[in-house]
């Protein structure tokens, strides 16, 4: 909803950067973007904005936006009209995909995109290509919340909201350092400082969330696991665990207890000492209300999926998930982490997690759709599509994101894109990667767009 106030008007909307999801009002001045301004009735920022988010409008005007399509003749790009640069994107995709097949295609989607877009790109590949070669950069960040929450809880999000942790006793944080990276779920932890709860930071750094902590632990880089089973082995020991809870709401608690039996002392892969574990353990077990908050310290690693369960099995050995001031909670790096995964611009599932293997499944969507033949099998996950490059995808839709710069082993990826006989890049600037495009679609940027129709969104001018 677009309020006015003479002259100006105020669009609300949500900060593009962290997955805090602060709320802001877009200020327009006679058509033009002017400034940002905190929205003051919501929970998640109660009016305060964070450098980045204050500033998020800036690049909006900037002359180094792309505004038209650009084509690639004889190696430098030349400008385009619309209809010149979708024609020869439809073209070749149809063709790739007539000759090669639907594994030939590939299509990669950011998590900075509106849950509209992100299903629209699934869409995309599923129905006009049959291929489940769909993927969203959570991959690269939090794709481990997603798998390891839906494994342990049966949902892959957050239990509870950040602003909760005021409700915890004891607030335990594991490789993440909000005061940096989320500065507004920083600011709540300094509230909940100040407001006499328990703060236990594990980290290989000591950062500034770390200076804020109560109990700072540094541990060797990668050992989440080993410390995370041991802290569960001493509570187990020191009798400290929730016997009503595991009886009643969990499964596998023996199989548990005989896995930690091996991670008594860690400290030689650690670094921590015994009697440092089982102190944490004292104090997180303890608590009437502990929360877990994670980042990509857990997730960005090639046991990722395995540490997030490990932090779901220790918030359920102690009761700590179900209430207010408990539960497990993964700070997303991008604003739309959830729900690019929600949409389902993922290579197994349609939007709300339904798996492409399941027959009834697939044939609800194609009546949904009015298709058929949607694709069953498990389809190349965003770093698969990239080593897949050549052979056997051909032709690649990158829409808002730069896997030269973001994805691991740039070396690699500028091979692969190389490899590819077409590539579309929709993107608002001229990226290192999209000077291996093809075709390169000019994108609007956050305040230009609401997933609905620009116009409804009352920033149409902006
Ligand atoms: S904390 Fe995150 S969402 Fe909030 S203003 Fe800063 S960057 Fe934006």
């Amino acid at each position: 909803m677009t309020e006015t106030n003479g002259k100006l008007r105020y669009v609300p909307t949500t900060c593009p950067y962290c997955g805090v999801g602060c709320g802001l009002n877009l200020v327009v001045n006679d058509g033009k973007l002017v400034g940002v301004e905190p929205l003051k009735r919501t929970p998640v920022n109660e009016g305060k904005l964070c450098p980045k988010g204050a500033t998020c409008w800036e690049f909006v005007q900037s002359p180094d936006r792309l505004t038209k399509p650009l084509i690639k003749k004889n190696g430098e790009f030349e400008e385009a009209t619309w209809d010149e640069a979708l024609d020869l994107v439809a073209s070749k995709f149809k063709e790739t995909h007539e000759k090669y097949g639907p594994k030939s295609l590939g299509f990669q989607v950011s998590c900075r995109t509106p849950n509209e877009e992100c299903y629209i790109m699934q869409k995309l590949a599923r129905v006009a290509f049959k291929t489940n070669n769909i993927d969203n950069c959570a991959r690269i960040c939090h794709g481990p919340s997603v798998a390891g929450l839906s494994l342990s809880f049966g949902s892959g999000a957050a239990t509870n909201p950040f602003e909760d942790v005021l409700n915890a006793d004891v607030i335990f944080l594991i490789g993440s350092n909000p005061i940096e990276a989320h500065p507004l779920a920083g600011r709540r932890l300094v509230q909940a400082k100040k407001a006499g709860k328990k703060i236990i930071v594990c980290d290989p750094r000591y950062t500034p969330t770390a200076r804020l902590a109560d109990e700072y632990v540094r541990y060797n880089p990668s050992t989440n696991i080993a410390l995370i089973n041991s802290i569960m082995y001493w509570i187990i020991q020191q009798d400290l665990h929730d016997k009503e809870f595991i009886e009643k709401r969990t499964v596998g608690f023996e199989d548990l207890k005989k896995t930690v039996e091996d991670y008594a002392d860690v400290e030689s892969i650690t670094g921590v000492p015994t009697e440092r574990i089982k102190e944490i353990a004292r104090i997180y077990a303890g608590a009437k209300s502990a929360v877990i908050i994670y980042c990509l310290g857990i997730t960005e690693l090639t046991t990722g999926t395995d540490n997030v369960r490990s932090l779901g099995n220790l918030s359920m050995l102690t009761g700590n998930v179900g209430r207010p001031g408990t539960g497990v909670n993964p700070l997303r790096g991008q604003n739309n982490v959830q729900g690019a995964c929600d949409m389902g611009a993922y290579p197994n599932v349609f939007s709300g997690y339904q798996k492409c293997e399941d027959d009834t499944i697939r044939k609800r969507m194609e009546e949904l759709w009015g298709v058929t033949g949607l694709e069953s099998e498990y389809g190349a996950t965003l770093t698969e599509q990239i080593t897949q490059c050549g052979d056997p995808i051909r032709a690649m839709y990158i829409f808002a994101l730069n896997p030269v710069v973001s994805y691991p082993d740039s070396n690699h990826v500028m091979r692969s894109l190389e490899k590819l006989d077409f590539l579309v890049v929709q993107d608002i600037f001229m990226t290192e990667t999209a000077k291996y495009a093809d075709v390169i679609l000019p994108g609007h940027p956050s305040p230009r767009r609401t997933g609905r129709s620009p116009a409804a969104s009352g920033a149409s001018t902006v």
